[in-house]
C-alpha cells in the first residue's frame, strides 16, 4: 500500500486509475486509496489480517483492484482463483491455501458457494462484490468507514500473495511471493517497461494469474497509468475496447497477436492510439509479431517470466531498437542469470561463432526469486539451489549483445535420432503459411518407439488443406532432421487462461488413459 499509493501528492490522486468499458464509470487515484483502506479497515474488524487467507476468485473489473490492495494493506494473503474455474477446482484451492473467506461476483456465486461450502467457509465468509442476500457485499464494507488497522510484518518473509502456476506441465503449484517479491518485481520491470501516466493500459490479461497481476495491478498502478479493465478476451469486443479508450498500451498473450496479424476484423478499427504491444506468457514467432506490429502501427515487444519470479525477468525495452523481437530482450535490474547445459549442468558462457552461445537452462537469482512452494519443500528444493538460483525449466540463449531468447521448455524438446528439436520453432514455422491459423506441435512415439514431431494444425475458414501440404511446407523450411512427420487438422488447439499451449492436452489424447 505504502509503495502504490504512499506518496501520492493532491494532483496524482486525481488521475483516473480504473475505466470500466461496460459503464464508462473511472475510478480516480484518491477514490481508490479511500476504498482500499476502508476495505482494510472492515476486514480487520472482522480478523482478517496477518494469517488469514483469502481467495479471490473475480473476473477483471475495477473492483479487483479495490480487494486485492485492500486484503494487502490489511495483512492477510491473497490467493487468485481462475475465474473459469469449476466448483470442484475452486474449492481444491480453498483448502490447498487455507483460505478462511472467498470473495466473489454474483455471476460466479453458484460456483463459489458451492465450493465455500465444502472447504468449510460459512456464507459470512463469502463477500459477495457486487451484493448477494446474505452475503457481506463490497459497498456495504467501505461504508463502515472504519479506518485501516496498523500492521506490522516483515516484508521480506510475510506471503503476501499466494498465485498458481498456469499448470502448463502438470497441476498448478501455489507460489508463495512476498510483499518484497511484489515490489522488487514493479522496481525490476519499470526500469524495462515504461510506462507513464498519459498511459491507458489494456486490462484484459487475467488478474488473477501473476503476468496480470504484476503489470497490471501493480506496475501500471504505480506508474500512474489508466487501466481498462475487460472481463474476458473476446476479439471483436477487444478491438471496440482499444478504439473506444484510445488505449496506448497492450499487455498480451502470443494468441492475441497471431489475431492482430491474422484476423480480417483487425482492419474494421481505429487502432491508431496504441504505441505499444508487449506479449508474453509463451513462445511468440518474430514474423508474426512484425506483421502484427505493422497492421496495428505500434512497437512490439517481448517479455518472459515465471509465477516463481514475481514473474517478470526479461523484457524489450521499447528505446532498443536493435533487439529482435523474437527475443525476450535483456535481463531485468538487480537478478543474475546463468545458462547450464542440460545434460552436464555446466556453466555457458562462450559464445559461438554465430554470436550466440549454446542453449542452456535458464537460471535466475535475485529479490524477485518466491520464497518458495507452498506445503513443498521439496518441489522448493528441487527448483531453487543451494546458492540461490531458480532453475526455470526453459532453455535460452544468450546473444553477444545481452539479450536473450527461449528456445522452448526442457520438458518439451522433441528428441529424435539424438537432436533436440523445440515444439516452439516448429509452431513458428506453421504460423508462417497464410492458411495456417493456429498449431501446436508435440512428441509422439511412432511404430519403432521413436519419439517424432507430430503437429495440430487449424486451417483458416475455407481453406484446403492437406497433411501432405503441411508437412511440405515444413519441409521446405527446417533441417530435414526437424521435419514434422505426422499432422492433424483440429478445430482449436487447447489453449489455458494465460495463453499457453496446453500441450498435455493433446499428449492425453494421443495416449488416452486406458
Ligand atoms: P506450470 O509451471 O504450472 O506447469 P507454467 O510454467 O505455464 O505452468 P507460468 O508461471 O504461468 O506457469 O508460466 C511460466 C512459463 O511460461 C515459463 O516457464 C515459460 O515456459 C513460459 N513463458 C513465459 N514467457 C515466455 C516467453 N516470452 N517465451 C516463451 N515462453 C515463455
Ligand atoms: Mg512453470
Amino acid at each position: 500500500y505504502d509503495y502504490l499509493f504512499g506518496s501520492l501528492t493532491d494532483d496524482e490522486l486525481d488521475d483516473v486509475a480504473l475505466i470500466d468499458p461496460a459503464t464508462g464509470a473511472e475510478t480516480t487515484y484518491r477514490t481508490l486509496r479511500g476504498q482500499v483502506l476502508a476495505l482494510a479497515g472492515a476486514l480487520a474488524a472482522r480478523d482478517v489480517g496477518i494469517g488469514t487467507t483469502v481467495g479471490l476468485l473475480c473476473p477483471n473489473v475495477p473492483a479487483f483492484a479495490t480487494v486485492f490492495h485492500g486484503v494487502l494493506r490489511a495483512g492477510a494473503t491473497v490467493t487468485t482463483i481462475n475465474s473459469l474455474y469449476t466448483a470442484r477446482e475452486i474449492e481444491q484451492q480453498l483448502r490447498d491455501a487455507r483460505a478462511s473467506w472467498l470473495v466473489t461476483v454474483t455471476p460466479l456465486l453458484a460456483a463459489a458457494r458451492a465450493a465455500a461450502d465444502a472447504a468449510g467457509i460459512t456464507d459470512d465468509r463469502l463477500v459477495v462484490l457486487d451484493g448477494a442476500e446474505g452475503h457481506p457485499d463490497l459497498r456495504e464494507l467501505l461504508l463502515e468507514g472504519r479506518a485501516a488497522p496498523d500492521v506490522v510484518f516483515d516484508p521480506a518473509t510475510h506471503v503476501a500473495v499466494l498465485p498458481y502456476s498456469s499448470g502448463t506441465t502438470g497441476v498448478s503449484k501455489a507460489v508463495m511471493l512476498s510483499h518484497r517479491n511484489l515490489v522488487a518485481n514493479v522496481e525490476q520491470s519499470r526500469a524495462v517497461i515504461t510506462l507513464t501516466p498519459a498511459d491507458r493500459v489494456l486490462a484484459v490479461l487475467p488478474f488473477f494469474h501473476i503476468y496480470g497481476m504484476t503489470v497490471l495491478l501493480n506496475l501500471a498502478l504505480r506508474q500512474r497509468a489508466s487501466l481498462v479493465t475487460m472481463p474476458r478476451f473476446d476479439l471483436t469486443e477487444f478491438l471496440r475496447v482499444v478504439q473506444d479508450h484510445r488505449c496506448t498500451y497492450l499487455f498480451v498473450a502470443p494468441p492475441i497477436v497471431v489475431a492482430l496479424a491474422k484476423h480480417p476484423l483487425v482492419d474494421e478499427y481505429d487502432l491508431s492510439s496504441v504505441q505499444t504491444v508487449l506479449s508474453g506468457a509463451a513462445p511468440l514467432d518474430g514474423d508474426t509479431a512484425e506483421l502484427a506490429g505493422r497492421r496495428v502501427g505500434a512497437r512490439m515487444l517481448q517479455g518472459y517470466g515465471m509465477t516463481e519470479l514475481s514473474p517478470v525477468s526479461h523484457a524489450i525495452p521499447r528505446e532498443r531498437h536493435d533487439i529482435p523481437v523474437s527475443s525476450v530482450g535483456i535481463a531485468v535490474p538487480n537478478i543474475e542469470c546463468r545458462l547450464v547445459d542440460t545434460e552436464t549442468g555446466d556453466e555457458i558462457t562462450e559464445l559461438g561463432p554465430d554470436g550466440r552461445t549454446a542453449p542452456g537452462e535458464l537460471l535466475v537469482r535475485g529479490p524477485n526469486v518466491m520464497l518458495g512452494y507452498l506445503d513443498d519443500s521439496e518441489a522448493t528444493a528441487r527448483t531453487i539451489d543451494s546458492d540461490g538460483f531458480l532453475h526455470t525449466g526453459d532453455v535460452a540463449v544468450l546473444h553477444a549483445g545481452g539479450w536473450f531468447a527461449i528456445v522452448d521448455r526442457v520438458k518439451e524438446l522433441i528428441k529424435y535420432k539424438g537432436y533436440q528439436i523445440a515444439p516452439a520453432e516448429l509452431e513458428a514455422v506453421l504460423l508462417g503459411h497464410p492458411q495456417i491459423v493456429d498449431a501446436a506441435v508435440i512428441g509422439v512415439l511412432d511404430e519403432d518407439r521413436q519419439e517424432i514431431p507430430k503437429a495440430f494444425v487449424v486451417a483458416a475458414p475455407g481453406a484446403t488443406l492437406t497433411a501432405d501440404d503441411v508437412m511440405a511446407f515444413v519441409a521446405g523450411q527446417v533441417a530435414p532432421h526437424k521435419k514434422v512427420r505426422r499432422v492433424e487438422l483440429v478445430e482449436a488447439i487447447p489453449k489455458s487462461a494465460s495463453g499457453k499451449i496446453l500441450r498435455k492436452e493433446l499428449r492425453a489424447r494421443e495416449a488416452p488413459a486406458t
